[in-house]
């Protein structure tokens, strides 16, 4: 197991953002965290990358505390949902320096460039990209770490769909090597097609979790999509769709 939450609770005042929540995560695997806006996903995300601390319950990353690590060996990358980078930095500036605290070299960098599409932009300041631009340069800031963990917030937000693909072979990329892979988005459709298996959270509690055929099974839910698992699940309708079923229908 790599990445372990034991009853993890985090509250932002009077609002209970994670309340007692449990998973495991494994090596190897893509796993999608998903759920409503104000669920706790990036709650979740911030506690794993440690801008946040718990107020109770325990986070084990490979059986240890993650207080216990220091932070120059701490191997989790991140995506956020909002870029965060270096105003006075260009982009190529940015590939360098992580390329250089990270041992990589300038194939490293230039197999992410060509990929991301980033050439054109190597001489401008991340302030001046656009949305989708700078979030390609966050995709290659997160890949250029050391890391066993790659935690990324609604990473394809303001991708286009040949830049969605590409980042999509890159989390594959990483699970070939043995990597992980966490990550939460909206996109069921996008996500259902590469992803091991799934965490739905709804206000703060896990509602499922696992494989889709495991969460189909504990919802009584057969030959659903990612996407019709989610929406009953979350609703706390499992009754069928309206008019001819195209899966089995529970029994109550
Ligand atoms: P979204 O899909 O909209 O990004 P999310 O699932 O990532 O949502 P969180 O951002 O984790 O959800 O928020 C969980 C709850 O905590 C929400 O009710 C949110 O309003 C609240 N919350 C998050 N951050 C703060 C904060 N800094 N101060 C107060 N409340 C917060």
């Amino acid at each position: 197991m790599l990445l372990r939450f034991e009853n993890v609770s985090k509250s932002y005042g009077r609002v209970r953002a994670l309340n007692k929540i449990s998973f495991s995560v494994y090596q190897g695997e893509i796993v999608g965290l998903i759920g409503a806006n104000g669920a706790g996903k990036t709650t979740t995300v911030l506690n794993i990358v440690r801008y946040i601390v718990p107020d109770e319950g325990l986070i084990t990353l490979k059986g240890k505390p993650l207080s216990q690590y220091d932070d120059t060996s701490y191997p989790v990358t991140y995506m956020p949902d909002v870029p965060v980078y270096y105003e006075e930095l260009t982009v190529n500036e940015h590939l360098e320096l992580l390329a250089a605290v990270y041992g990589k070299n300038k194939k490293d960098v230039d197999n992410l460039i060509e990929r991301l599409e980033l050439a054109e932009y190597l001489d401008k300041l991340p302030d001046t990209l656009s949305k989708g631009t700078k979030q390609k340069l966050m995709i290659a800031c997160a890949v250029l770490r050391n890391f066993d963990l790659f935690v990324a917030d609604e990473p394809f937000t303001g991708l286009d769909p040949k830049q969605i693909r590409v980042l999509k072979d890159i989390f594959i990329e990483q699970r070939q090597k043995g990597k992980t892979v966490l990550l939460s988005t909206h996109l069921l459709d996008v996500i259902e097609s590469f992803c091991d298996r799934y965490i739905i959270l709804n206000k703060g509690i896990i509602v499922a979790e696992g494989t889709k055929e495991d969460i189909g099974k504990a919802y009584n839910l057969k030959n659903c999509t990612l996407e019709q698992l989610y929406l009953r699940i979350t609703a706390g309708d499992t009754r069928p769709f309206g008019g001819g079923s195209d899966f089995d229908v529970i029994d109550y």
